[in-house]
């Protein structure tokens, strides 16, 4: 599909968000959103949306992130896939459900129906800057909600391409694209809505949730924190260098699940620095710095973040430590890490990994069980005895075992955090749901009045013996 010419400005005025959200709000209480045929064609409409757009899209994803083309194919493939697959599933997650009863209430056939909670907004991040606002809209669509979607300004281009391409696929009048920054973000805010779904940092995640509060507005809360690779040296370390580099490489270590710090046992840090070093050399044999296989920093400010967290750092630097411009910095590990470097105090968001050395393994759990609850714990380990440790005393979104990252690929696994990284679910029917309340209902039939009889006043000797 040609391209039209961009239309956009880079924000919508604030004045118009309320006429936005009115015009939504009206199409939900008229029922548009209702009749699941019309939901699945517009999920439908939104894989045909990236279908055609795929070019446009990774276009301005390479823009925003200098994201791969094969990373920017992928996570459109994803996208597509997840769509269709909603817009198939949709029928059985709406299906009303029979709920078991007492004897005497069978005949009013007590009922759970999915319901739509009315008109949302979606507030999404710069790192997946297409995918956080799209996965969220699906199930958004699929629960018969309309939807305000607003992208990040840090990731302006995609933000662009979305508010270009959206209103050709989908039906304006249920769901539109707000672009902007605070003061924009800080107008819908103000607005009531029947749930916001919100992903990003803890920081901003608090302001939304006052603003929520003031309307008991329900959320969702996709956050992030440092999530940890223990290594226990008995494990492959090889392998297990290989999966640390490729997945913390992976966006330029922009992931909200991507491995933050490493606790390996000292005896083993210089074996692993060694397997991590080689691996690097492997996938980036001119450096990481002049790859086309790694994403950019996606900002001057997130580069300058960094940088600073490099400079006050103590540790040292096992390899990499370069940078280039205001938008380039070489993937760097560090060894024999303090809990109170600069690097362990914040989630890096960024392609710099932290070794911090331990004396053994009940250490390494307890290093881990004692901080925030992070949104993934990644642990290489063969010992079923450490897997059922970490199961049972630590805290955290996601376990993954002898991997990194590839959590985000199973589409029937919950995704979302606890404590501190955040709360609700995504995915398909998890998304489907947070989109969604249970609606319950039961049809008392009069027929029933004789076994109702003993609840109405006088409540005389006779009725309290019943
Ligand atoms: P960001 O800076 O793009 O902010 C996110 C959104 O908040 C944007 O739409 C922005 O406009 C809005 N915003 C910014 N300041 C605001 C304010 N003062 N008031 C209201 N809204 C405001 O993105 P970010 O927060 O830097 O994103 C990175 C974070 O997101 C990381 O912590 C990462 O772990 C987390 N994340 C989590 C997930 C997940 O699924 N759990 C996925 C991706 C990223």
């Amino acid at each position: 599909m040609k391209r039209p010419p961009c239309t956009h400005t880079m924000t919508t005025l604030v004045s118009n968000i309320p006429v936005i959200q009115n015009i939504l709000r009206t199409s939900f209480s008229n029922g548009l959103t209702r009749p699941l045929e019309w939901r699945k064609h517009q999920i439908l409409q939104l894989a045909r949306m990236l279908q055609d757009n795929k070019e446009v899209f990774a276009d301005a994803l390479y823009k925003d992130l200098g994201k791969p083309k094969l990373e920017a194919f992928g996570e459109i493939g994803v996208l597509i896939e997840r769509s269709v697959l909603s817009a198939q599933q949709l029928d059985d997650w709406t299906r009303p459900t029979s709920i078991d009863c007492l004897d005497w209430q069978r005949s009013t056939q007590p009922t759970v129906y999915m319901a739509p909670k009315g008109t949302v907004l979606i507030i999404a991040p710069w790192n997946y800057p297409l995918a956080l606002v799209l996965q969220p809209l699906i199930g958004a669509i699929a629960a018969g909600c309309c939807a305000v979607c607003k992208p990040s300004e840090i990731a302006s281009h995609t933000a662009m391409a979305l508010a270009e391409v959206m209103p050709q696929y989908l039906d304006s009048s249920a769901y539109r694209v707000v672009l902007g920054a605070v003061a924009e973000t800080t107008k819908l805010l103000e607005l009531q809505w029947d749930h916001i779904f919100y992903t990003g940092n803890g920081r901003i995640a608090r302001i939304i949730s006052t603003a929520a509060a003031k309307f008991l507005t329900p959320l969702t809360l996709e956050l992030g924190g440092k999530s940890p690779v223990i290594v226990d040296p008995s494990f492959d370390i090889n392998l297990a260098a290989k999966r640390i580099i490729g997945g913390k490489a992976h966006n330029g270590g922009q992931i909200c699940v991507s491995p933050d710090y490493i606790v390996i046992p000292r005896s083993h840090q210089d074996i692993l620095v060694s397997a991590l070093k080689r691996f690097y050399a492997e996938f980036f044999p001119d450096g990481s710095l002049a790859s086309d296989s790694i994403s950019r920093i996606v900002s001057p400010s997130h580069h300058a973040r960094l940088m600073d967290l490099i400079k006050r750092s103590k540790s040292e630097v096992a390899f990499g430590g370069r940078t280039e411009g205001q938008s380039k910095i070489e993937l760097t590990v560090f060894k024999n890490v303090l809990p109170e470097d600069s690097l362990m105090e914040d989630e890096i968001f960024g392609p710099l990994l932290p070794i911090v050395a331990v004396e053994n393994m009940d250490a390494a759990i307890e290093f881990v069980r004692t901080r925030d609850h992070p949104l993934a714990l990644y642990a290489f380990t063969d010992d079923p005895a450490l897997k059922k440790r970490l199961l049972e005393e630590t805290l955290s979104g996601a376990v993954v075992f002898n991997d990194l990252i590839t959590q985000l690929a199973f589409n029937n696994l919950p995704f979302g955090g606890v404590g501190p990284s955040g709360y609700g679910r995504q995915y398909l029917k998890y998304t489907f749901e947070a989109f969604s309340y249970q609606r319950s209902s039961i049809d008392v039939p009069k027929e029933l009045e004789p076994f109702l009889a003993a609840r109405y006043p006088p409540y005389d000797d006779e009725k309290v013996k019943i």
